[in-house]
């Protein structure tokens, strides 16, 4: 055998948006196999948008197997699995059958809008920020909860009599892979639960206040425990016996990955959405610039580690809306070749603002506007209108970022599907006017999750030895000129300020 398949291994499990995957790392971080599968995005109505749990559990027990089998291992070689998932996304389901009690409701969906409003009532969409560091917005799981208690018949005699339990997808996946009905731990990470604006960011606790105000009874939740230490082992399959030892949300392990350990880093991921997080210690930093306080991590005992967050809900989704409901490029990667057919955007921008608009504007009445249209434009502009979108979300949130810590960005930590797009990646580094560095591991979630299950099970000793596998693969650095940049930034601007409202 060669040195790089020789064990021990931690295997992580990704339970993202579009797919769910699993990796299996070695001790040096690198990766030795992966498998992955899709699954189906539902859409009954505009703005909504919902994944089956069922289909989402099959999916993962099929990676594992998957991954387990293309690295030719056993389970003996493999010392702990770790959880990374999907944030915000909201299941019930019932503790007896593990049967869902209708489909998760994804992080995009926009339904809960009206509720948020009302809840915010006179004190507005601020009424949570203080304890939970999150704005009323449809994006968070709590709303979510009422929502399908509201409007599911007899659900919650059900769930206040104790037969119904709540999670997002980490919940999900533990309980299940821990052994379901009768035995599974149900159990949830500080990162998750920072996410359902439920949890007080002080106590690292559910906030009795906001379950009373939000209409969630307690006998639904899960137990809040840190990110990494064993909650328990694999019931069934390849993995049986295997400890399960770390659970963190997809952005938190992203950060946790790129090695973002010392006050004052940052990474951006480019997935669906796109997510800007940087570590802000053990003190939450409250925003005065629309970002996200949020838990960054939390290992075993330790202080709690907080990040600041600058999330944008639609960024890869644009470049699948162009391949899926368009029909304008047939594979994701298209997208660079037909942009790069043209000089330019031909004065087109495109506000992606399809599950309204996120940091740092917050703002559920927001949809999608095509703005700058002449009969010159084509399909080629819009191409690079779609991958500028993205860059120009990016600088939003970048300079919200500078305004809330007093510090400028030095360059940029990124990973994700699409920073396999290199002029996304030029582009980027112009609008920012700062570098963009991509590490040799782009898969930055799932390689989070095994640093923290490995950190739970004694495989690595300390985030030091983390640090020392972090190896740049790529960096790009800006070429535009400062006159060009501040007047296409005001032209994405003035095309932001066309989509609120339209929603009334
Ligand atoms: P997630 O974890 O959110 O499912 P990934 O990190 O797997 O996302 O990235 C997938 C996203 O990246 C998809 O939305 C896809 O459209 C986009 N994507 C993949 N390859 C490219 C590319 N070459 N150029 C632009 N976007 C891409």
């Amino acid at each position: 055998t060669d040195a790089h398949t020789a064990g021990p291994f931690i295997a992580a499990i990704d339970q993202g948006t579009t797919s769910s995957r699993c990796i299996v790392f070695d001790t040096d971080g690198r990766i030795v196999s992966v498998d992955q599968k899709e699954h189906e995005q539902i859409f009954p109505k505009p703005g909504w948008v919902e994944h089956n749990a069922a289909e989402i559990w099959r999916n993962v027990q099929q990676v594992v197997d998957g991954a387990v089998a293309k690295a030719g291992i056993t389970s003996a070689d493999v010392k702990a699995i770790g959880i990374t998932n999907q944030r915000e996304t909201t299941l019930l389901w019932d503790k007896h059958t593990g049967e869902p009690v209708a489909n998760a409701i994804v992080w995009q969906d926009t339904r809960t809008a009206e509720l948020c409003r009302q809840l915010g009532g006179a004190e507005g969409q601020d009424r949570f920020r203080a304890a939970t560091g999150l704005p009323l917005a449809s994006y968070f799981a709590g709303p979510k909860i009422r929502w399908l208690l509201d409007n599911t018949p007899g659900l919650r005699a059900r769930a206040e009599a104790g037969d119904i339990l709540f999670g997002t997808m980490d919940s999900w996946v533990i309980w299940n892979l821990t052994g379901g009905p009768g035995r599974g731990v149900h159990v949830t990470d500080v990162t998750n639960a920072s996410r359902t604006m439920l949890m007080n960011l002080e106590t690292l606790d559910w906030d009795a206040g906001i379950l009373d105000a939000m209409g969630v009874p307690a006998a639904v939740l899960p137990e809040i425990r840190s990110s990494a230490e064993v909650y328990g082992r694999a019931a069934s399959g390849t993995l049986t016996g295997i400890p399960v030892a770390s659970a963190l949300g997809d952005q938190q392990a992203a950060l946790f990955g790129q090695t973002c350990y010392a006050q004052g880093e940052a990474k951006s991921t480019y997935g669906t959405g796109t997510f800007l997080l940087m570590n802000t210690a053990d003190e939450p930093v409250h925003s005065e610039n629309g970002l996200l306080t949020t838990v960054g991590y939390r290992i075993g005992d330790q202080p709690a580690v907080y990040a600041l967050e600058g999330s944008i809900a639609i960024t890869g989704a644009l470049v699948q809306w162009m391949r899926d409901q368009m029909g304008i490029i047939s594979t994701a990667a298209e997208i660079e070749t037909l942009a790069l057919s043209v000089e330019d955007n031909g004065g087109a921008y495109f506000v992606p603002a399809f599950s309204g608009l996120f940091a740092p504007y917050w703002r559920d009445d927001a949809r999608g506007v095509i703005a700058g249209l002449t009969r010159y434009v084509t399909k080629a502009h819009l191409a690079r209108a779609v991958l500028e979108a993205t860059a120009w979300q990016t600088r939003e949130i970048v300079d919200a970022m500078t305004k809330d810590s007093g510090v400028e960005l030095t360059s940029l930590k990124v990973d994700g599907g699409m920073t396999a797009n290199n002029l996304l990646m030029q582009t980027l580094a112009d609008v920012l006017d700062a570098p963009v560095v991509r590490p040799l591991v782009a898969e930055t979630t799932c390689l989070g999750a095994a640093y923290a299950a490995g950190l739970a099970v004694g495989f690595w000793p300390d985030t030091d030895a983390l640090r020392a596998n972090w190896r740049r693969a790529a960096e790009w650095t800006p070429r535009m000129d400062e006159a060009t940049r501040e007047r296409e930034y005001n032209d994405w601007l003035k095309a932001v300020q066309r989509t609120m409202g339209w929603i009334e």
